[in-house]
């Protein structure tokens, strides 16, 4: 079993770096652990109409449209935001990742499920791969291997990547809930809610919703949050009935090395997501795009050095250093807010003004579009993200003492 690029991990990302590579004739093998192509699902399927396009996704995978959002402050202070096109779309998740795996099968690529990969040795022309199947074992040889198995990558620490800034743990479900309004979602803040992060509703239908939690810090257990949520908002979750049960983690930072010896990575894996709403479907995309484009050249050029392959760093840096750090600075000054502040936050971002700018600017795929605009259009709100900015900085003084 000889292959040109073997991707382990079967999600997103690397079934569409895997058809990108296998369109250019290249022999490329999917090892994906679960028997099924996108399932268990553990993601809320919310993504931006972007998102769908790039992946030149049918409409018919669209379950709802999302118009807007009630975010909930720690103090009972509710900012309404609401735009008459869709802000994001509610998507059938597992049939996006089937649809992706089938196209990547139909450029060429090999997909076998039911089978867990891990990296064996690297010799001076390729790598081998141990394929663990539920009847035996085999091994396979390839020239480049791609890391595409998500948050958790052994691929990653084989090849020693740094690890990523933070990891934010979640709970989440698929319930039965009444959603009178169903383009809108809920957004819990506060630090007894989900410190680090928020909760979130996501309406499905009028009768079905995707409801979720995230928290940050080792300390915190998400399941824990999760409950105290559903306690804290009775109006909200009254009647809620969990169908089926799922979470998982995601990694937030920009990893300095997201490439190593014949290997490349991708996706969740290379922490190719948003920092400030977790999500990682569109940034897996592009990411699978310029993972490919190096693979694809390295291949061809027959050099597949630590070296050469150091281009898809520069491209990915290139392409989304800046929102991601960024985001990542907005995302240190919520978590140097108290509650309080939050509260007199959304208070001042409910004046018309403040909610007709969010609703122009607001874009999940790139929220300091947003964030950018909130923190220096008027000198109250620049003052407000002064302070942050200040108490961000001296929490990096006192860490580095
Ligand atoms: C609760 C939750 C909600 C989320 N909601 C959203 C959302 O609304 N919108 C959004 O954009 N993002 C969301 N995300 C993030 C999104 O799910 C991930 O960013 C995305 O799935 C990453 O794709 P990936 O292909 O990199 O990794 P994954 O989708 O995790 O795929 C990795 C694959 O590798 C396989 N694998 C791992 N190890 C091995 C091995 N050794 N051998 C073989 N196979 C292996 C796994 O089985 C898995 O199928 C959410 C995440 C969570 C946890």
């Amino acid at each position: 079993m000889n292959y040109d690029v073997i991707v382990i991990g079967g999600g997103p990302a690397g079934c569409e770096t895997a058809r990108h590579i296998a369109e250019k004739g290249y022999k490329v093998l999917v090892a994906e652990e679960h028997r099924k192509i996108g399932e268990p699902m553990q993601c809320a399927g919310l993504v931006s109409p972007r998102t769908l396009k790039a992946a030149a996704m049918p409409d018919g995978l669209i379950i709802n449209q999302i118009r807007g959002a009630f975010v909930h402050s720690p103090g009972g202070e509710v900012l309404f935001i609401r735009d008459q096109g869709a802000y994001a779309l509610v998507i059938d998740r597992s049939e996006f990742d089937r649809k992706l795996s089938e196209r990547a099968q139909s450029a060429g690529a090999e997909i076998l499920t039911g089978v867990r990969a891990s990296v064996g040795e690297f010799f001076s022309d390729e790598a081998s791969v141990k394929l663990k199947y539920r009847a035996g074992e085999s091994t396979a040889r390839t020239r480049l291997l791609i890391g595409a198995d998500g948050s958790n990558s052994r691929v990653a620490r084989r090849i020693n990547a740094p690890e990523a800034e933070n990891v934010i743990r979640m709970c989440a479900a698929e319930v039965e809930l009444k959603c009178p309004e169903k383009d809108m979602v809920h957004i819990f803040l506060g630090r007894e809610i989900a410190p680090g992060w928020f909760g979130w509703v996501i309406p499905v239908d009028e009768k079905h919703a995707r409801v979720g939690i995230g928290v940050s810090g080792r300390d915190k257990y998400p399941r824990f949050y999760f409950k105290r949520m559903v306690e804290a908002y009775p109006g909200i979750f009254k009647g809620m009935n969990i169908v089926r049960s799922t979470g998982g983690v995601v990694p937030i930072g920009l990893l300095s090395r997201i490439y190593g010896e014949r290997t490349l990575l991708v996706g969740d894996a290379a922490c190719q997501t948003k920092p400030i709403s977790g999500g990682g479907l569109y940034l897996g995309l592009l990411g699978a795009e310029l993972c490919a484009k190096v693979a694809v050249k390295a291949l061809s050029k027959g050099n597949l050095s630590t070296e050469f392959l150091s281009e898809y760093q520069w491209l990915w840096e290139r392409k989304m250093a800046d929102e991601i750090q960024t985001a990542l600075g907005y995302r240190n000054i919520f978590l140097s807010m108290s509650d309080k502040e939050m509260d007199t936050l959304l208070r001042f971002f409910s004046r018309p003004l403040w909610q007709s700018i969010i609703s122009r600017y607001g874009d999940i795929d790139y929220p300091s579009w947003l964030a950018g605009r909130l923190s220096f259009a008027r000198p109250w709100a620049e003052k407000f993200f002064m302070a942050g900015f200040k108490k961000v900085l001296m929490l990096g003084s006192t860490a580095r003492l």
